[in-house]
């Protein structure tokens, strides 16, 4: 029996074949098409806007401050850096890696490996800045130690082998100086829910207890993500040996998602690869509704969808890497991914920057590709960059 119009849903509609409790439920009455209906009536009320480059820039500003106040960004603290350098080690011959440790908010600390290649000392010693990048993280590879390739930890060598998402030291074996950070919740920032040593807590990130912690206090998780990448680049200015007008940001998955938001909304980073995070909201994230809390965000839907955030971007160089069997990209697959596409296009084409656009669609499932590294460090010169197309397709 469907439940009809006078009747009391509390009610079971059926009693069908009778479980062990006494009662088996034979229908469910579910929110899924209502909230559906409801994206559709209520979501993306400040789509970008790309009819011309005023009416880009206008919308920008409009789109940012929004995005901001969203984020709860206006309720974090900036506070003195206090930095310090606690250890230093070989990550492996010819990259030294730092652990540097810094103050984002008062009495919050976030732990950063800078990898620093022997070319990038070279480079500054005479005389030059070398060029450096902020690497966050993804879900599920224990932060930093995967990102900066630190394999003594066998969790990390599993995360790395599962997602291939050792980017950071990737990008410092292309010369790069690389900033692995761990984001709150991920790695030594776990809160106590998920802390410990086996495997699969090391790998575990504590988002849920920061969004349950954040929200009621108009925070957000991915609003904090945000934050320490900016004040990672503050620190990055306060360092001040390395290239500042040179400042990128690569990240994958739950990365890729940090990658987007802090580029967009923050001017400092120069060109950026934003992997396994770029598909509509709809299917990926409503229809998708159990993915991590972190993504979502109280309000956002209301008023921008992800491609208008990508699109924010424009015109600095920007990689989008995309999996077509990614099971993230929601059950149209990569139609969800080429819609939001079409969208940051449309913003790069407005700008008459289509050349630093370039969308890399690798094969199989949800994980980072080291073509996105070289795709990434092409970008350092004068567009048209080399192997670079609007659309880079990686055969199987
Ligand atoms: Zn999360």
């Amino acid at each position: 029996m469907k439940p009809g119009p006078g009747r009391n849903p509390a009610v079971p509609a059926a009693a069908g074949e009778k479980g062990r409790n006494g009662m088996k439920t034979v229908s469910y009455m579910t929110c899924q098409s209502r909230m559906e209906r409801q994206f559709d009536r209520f979501g993306r009320q400040m789509p970008a806007r790309t009819e011309s480059p005023e009416a880009f820039w206008a919308w920008k500003k409009e789109a940012g401050t929004k995005l901001y106040e969203l984020l709860g960004l206006e309720r974090m603290e900036r506070c003195p850096l206090e930095s310090q350098v606690t250890e230093v080690c070989e990550a492996e011959p010819g990259i030294r890696r730092e652990r540097v440790v810094i103050q984002t908010e008062p009495d919050v600390w976030m732990p950063v490996y800078v990898l620093i290649p022997e070319q990038a000392e070279a480079k500054r010693r005479a005389g030059g800045r070398p060029s450096c990048v902020i690497a966050p993280a993804g879900h599920g590879s224990g932060g930093k130690i995967s990102t900066a390739g630190d394999q003594s930890s066998a969790a990390a060598a599993l995360g790395i082998r599962r997602y291939h998402c050792d980017y950071g030291l990737q990008l410092a074996r292309k010369g790069l100086v690389a900033l692995c950070p761990d984001s709150r919740g991920f790695g030594e920032r776990r809160e106590p829910a998920v802390q410990g040593d086996r495997p699969e807590q090391v790998l575990a990130s504590s988002c849920r207890q920061l969004a349950h912690m954040a929200e009621p206090l108009g925070m957000t998780v991915a609003g904090m993500f945000v934050w320490d990448l900016m004040r990672l680049i503050d620190y990055i200015e306060e360092r001040d040996q390395w290239n500042l007008e040179d400042i990128g940001c690569v990240g994958f998955s739950g990365g890729g998602m940090q990658t987007l938001f802090l580029t967009a909304l923050d001017g400092r980073v120069a060109r950026a690869c934003v992997s396994g995070y770029l598909y509509g909201y709809k299917d990926a994230l409503l229809k998708l509704n159990d993915n991590c809390s972190c993504n979502y965000v109280p309000g956002l839907w209301r008023y921008l969808d992800m491609g208008d955030i990508g699109a924010m971007i424009a015109p600095r160089p920007l990689v989008i890497q995309s999996c077509v069997e990614d099971p993230l990209n929601g059950a149209r697959g990569m139609e969800n991914v080429r819609e939001p596409m079409e969208v940051i296009r449309g913003a790069y084409a407005c700008l008459g920057a289509e050349d630093r656009l370039c969308h890399h669609i690798c094969p199989g499932g949800h994980q980072w590709h080291p073509e996105g590294a070289d795709l990434f460090a092409a970008a350092s010169g004068e567009p048209p960059y080399a192997g670079w197309a609007p659309e880079v397709v990686k055969k199987a």
